[in-house]
């Protein structure tokens, strides 16, 4: 059987960190091809091309700074020649750029891709809210797209700390393909069929992760970080009920390294945590906080957070929901950080 190619589409934090993964695990492989071709969002860092400086010092200096990428992956600034002769395409980017992406692709690719998709956020359409991994289907020749999600802070994976991950994969052989492709002796995956779940958990719990940082900000303990943890968790829980009812969520999903995993990491570590503490402590906008903290990496959870503010908004279910609408609130400064833990003394949880 001819070797798969694979092409990662997408360059920041984590997609440099799995692109270490991937290039190492499929030297000397049987199944995929050894050069990997990685699309970059073309930038210049001290006036060289960033594509330039991956390819020769082998070396995200911008998104990953301080690690090597195996010599195998080649960062290409052209997203149709990436893609096209690609027999899987890693999706990871800011959900806010796959539309655009995968128009840019569609024509150019072959059809008989499969997909899958790391990133954590959702797509709002006339019709609500749409998974990432429908987008790209939907897009690109509905092709299969699985995703991947868990607890995996990428400076911690790209350093080779331990952890797991949780593919989401209708398709069986698809899965256990994925599976090869991604593991490495500190990363480890299980697949799982309840892809939707899976991908729900990842977009939602960045908005916990926010209001993880405004309890941090706020200087409470703990105790109150536990408890905005569990709401959430509720939270998320309730809203795949009533706005995935179709899906099969699975409870056990929940308990994978894409469910409580992933919100405990975020909430401890994660970017949105840090966007919540700064919150608190600066009058700054969220762009603005973005451009001084990340400088050109992305907060998914306000985006997020807005996304779901504004489908249950229309469906009337705000009160359901009260820790998200108070995230999205402190967010657009529309509500002070301090008012935060009072969103959530009579709780839905609580009745
Ligand atoms: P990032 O936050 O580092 O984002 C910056 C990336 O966006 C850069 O590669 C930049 O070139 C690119 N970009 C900027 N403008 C663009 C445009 N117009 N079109 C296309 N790309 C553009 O990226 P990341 O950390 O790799 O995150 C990608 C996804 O992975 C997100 O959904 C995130 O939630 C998810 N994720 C991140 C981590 C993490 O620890 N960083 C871990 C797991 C999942
Ligand atoms: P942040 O985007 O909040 O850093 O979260 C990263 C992540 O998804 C860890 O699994």
């Amino acid at each position: 059987m001819a070797k798969k190619s694979v092409c990662i589409v997408g360059s920041g934090n984590w997609g440099s960190a799995i692109a270490k993964i991937i290039g190492n695990s499929v030297k000397n492989s049987s199944l995929f091809e050894e050069k990997v071709l990685m699309w970059m969002f073309e930038e210049q860092v001290d006036g060289r091309n960033l594509t330039e400086i991956v390819n020769t010092d082998h070396e995200n200096v911008k998104y990953l700074p301080g690690v090597k990428l195996p010599t195998n992956v080649v960062a290409i600034p052209d997203l149709t020649a990436a893609c096209k002769n690609a027999d899987i395409l890693v999706f990871v980017l800011p959900h806010q750029f796959v539309d655009k992406t995968c128009k840019t692709m569609e024509a150019h690719m072959k059809k008989d891709a499969v997909a899958i998709s790391l990133i954590k956020g959702f797509a709002i359409t006339d019709h609500g809210i749409k998974l990432i991994s429908e987008i790209i289907s939907e897009n690109l020749h509905k092709i299969p797209c699985a995703v991947m999600m868990g607890a995996n802070l990428a400076g911690e994976v790209a350093n080779e700390m331990f952890c797991e991950s949780t593919i989401g994969c209708k398709n069986e052989e698809m899965g256990q393909m994925l599976k090869t492709l991604f593991e490495a002796p500190y990363f480890r995956c299980t697949v799982v069929e309840d892809a939707c779940t899976v991908e729900c958990c990842g977009a939602l719990k960045n908005v916990v992760g926010i209001g993880a940082g405004i309890v941090d900000g706020m200087k409470y303990g703990d105790n109150t970080k536990a408890a905005v943890i569990r709401l959430g968790l509720m939270e998320m829980m309730k809203f795949i009920e009533v706005f995935m009812a179709g899906s099969q969520c699975k409870m056990e999903t929940f308990f994978e390294s894409c469910g409580i995993a992933d919100l405990v990491a975020t909430c401890h570590g994660g970017r949105n945590r840090m966007l919540g503490e700064a919150v608190v402590s600066s009058k700054k906008t969220i762009r603005e906080l973005e451009k001084e903290i990340l400088k050109g990496q992305s907060f998914q959870g306000p985006l997020v957070a807005k996304e779901i503010h504004d489908m249950l908004e229309k469906r009337d279910m705000l009160k359901r929901f009260p820790l998200f609408v108070a995230v999205h609130k402190i967010c657009k400064r529309e509500m002070d950080p301090s008012l935060f833990i009072d969103c959530l003394r009579d709780h839905p949880e609580h009745m």
